[in-house]
């Protein structure tokens, strides 16, 4: 009799610990793969521990060396593999490797050998793949690591605390929404502007604290959902509706009047083109070869609200025009002058979302990270991942 309570008490234990992993609490990950150098083709590069010692491991495990602080270590790609030199030890390795930080703090400079990159530091571990005709090189970080990483070179030093808070919660929002829709494979994120610019380490106290304070904050729409949390430098005094840019609309990504980044130095730009170059643009990519008296309204554009399109049927987009002459923003305003467009510009980016510099002034003036969010998200909350249970996270 009391043998069977034994194994009752077994048996309920082990269905509650699975009821409770299938509807317990959703934990923000321990640690993210970041491709790094992901911009440029890798073939050859230096590792150096900054901090703590490495283990340099196969892909089947074995160690094959230790490295100690400032012990430098070379690898190549070769068309047999991966070709690693150090102190006074040259070997070839099949397959992947991987540098694994053995100490409480571990962190290495990386310096590419063969572009003009100088090195930059990261945390964590290294993961090495050989690919066709360069190297992978993939950060396996500790995720407020990444984000402390991301926050810095996005938005960069001497910002407001509540600044740096809203910047964490976007980023961390960002990156759980963008690698459960996995963009890359064999990785999480890249390190480019699309999946956030990660440049390295941070080790800025007022973002670690930021960090640290916003401990799996996340931004959700009204039915608990990761909201697609983008943003840009700054919108001129508009924001853009994601419908007016890319393919979906979503409610929560509205055009918003924004009187806070008027000021601020992404605010105003300036730009010359030649009036041929445009021209030649409506040319090639539209077809449209103008007639004088066309050519005559190409004279004089402007924008005093924000607007999709060159013409008043939608076919000349001002994105393609920004992406072709790699202008700051699509809210411009053009004069031409002889030969030449002079074009005045507002705003620094696709306009989406969150303008930073609009919310680095609201923070300056007081605002709190729940009243910037929901500034420039309408209908949003911030809730914590570590609260929400997991049936009310449907992805
Ligand atoms: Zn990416
Ligand atoms: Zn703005």
């Amino acid at each position: 009799m009391k043998h069977n309570f034994i194994v009752w008490g077994i048996f309920l234990f082990v269905l509650w610990t699975s009821i409770f992993r299938a509807h317990g609490q959703m934990h923000m990950p321990e640690t993210i793969d970041a491709r790094i150098f992901s911009g440029i083709s890798l073939t050859s590069f230096s590792f150096t521990p900054a901090s703590g010692s490495y283990v340099l491991r196969d892909e089947k495990g074995q160690t094959l060396m230790r490295l100690e602080k400032f012990q430098q270590l070379s690898v190549q790609l070769n068309p047999r593999g991966i070709y690693v030199s150090a102190k006074d030890s040259i070997f070839f390795v099949e397959g992947s490797l991987s540098l694994e930080g053995k100490r409480l703090e571990n962190f290495f400079f990386v310096r590419p050998h063969q572009s003009a990159e100088s090195y930059r530091v990261y945390d964590d571990f290294l993961l090495v793949y050989p690919g066709e005709e360069e190297l992978i090189l993939v950060n396996r970080v500790g995720y407020d690591n990444y984000l402390a990483g991301v926050v810095e070179s996005e938005s960069g030093f001497n910002r407001h605390p509540e600044f740096y808070k809203v910047q964490t919660i976007l980023a961390r929002t960002y990156a759980l929404e963008n690698s459960r829709r996995q963009v890359h494979s064999g990785y999480d994120v890249c390190d480019q502007v699309h999946c956030q610019a990660y440049y390295g380490r941070s080790r800025y106290p007022a973002i670690m604290q930021a960090v640290f304070h916003t401990y799996g904050d996340v931004v959700a729409d009204p039915h608990n959902r990761l909201i697609s949390a983008v943003y840009h430098a700054n919108c001129g005094g508009e924001t853009v509706a994601s419908g007016d840019l890319w393919p979906n609309h979503l409610p929560y990504l509205q055009r918003v009047e924004d009187p806070y980044c008027l000021e601020s130095p992404g605010a105003r730009w300036e730009a010359t083109i030649a009036k041929d170059s445009l021209l030649s643009f409506l040319n090639d990519q539209y077809g449209i070869n103008p007639p004088p008296a066309q050519t005559k309204a190409l004279q004089r554009f402007s924008q005093p609200a924000r607007l999709l399109s060159l013409d008043q049927e939608g076919l000349i987009t001002l994105r393609s025009i920004r992406e072709h002459f790699r202008l700051r923003s699509t809210f411009f305003s053009y004069e031409t002058r002889n030969d030449s467009l002079h074009i005045s510009g507002r705003g620094y980016g696709h306009g989406v979302g969150l303008c930073q510099e609009g919310a680095m002034q609201m923070a300056m003036q007081g605002y709190s990270k729940d009243q910037i969010i929901g500034f420039y998200y309408k209908g949003v909350r911030i809730i914590n991942l570590e609260v929400i249970p997991f049936e009310f996270m449907p992805w």
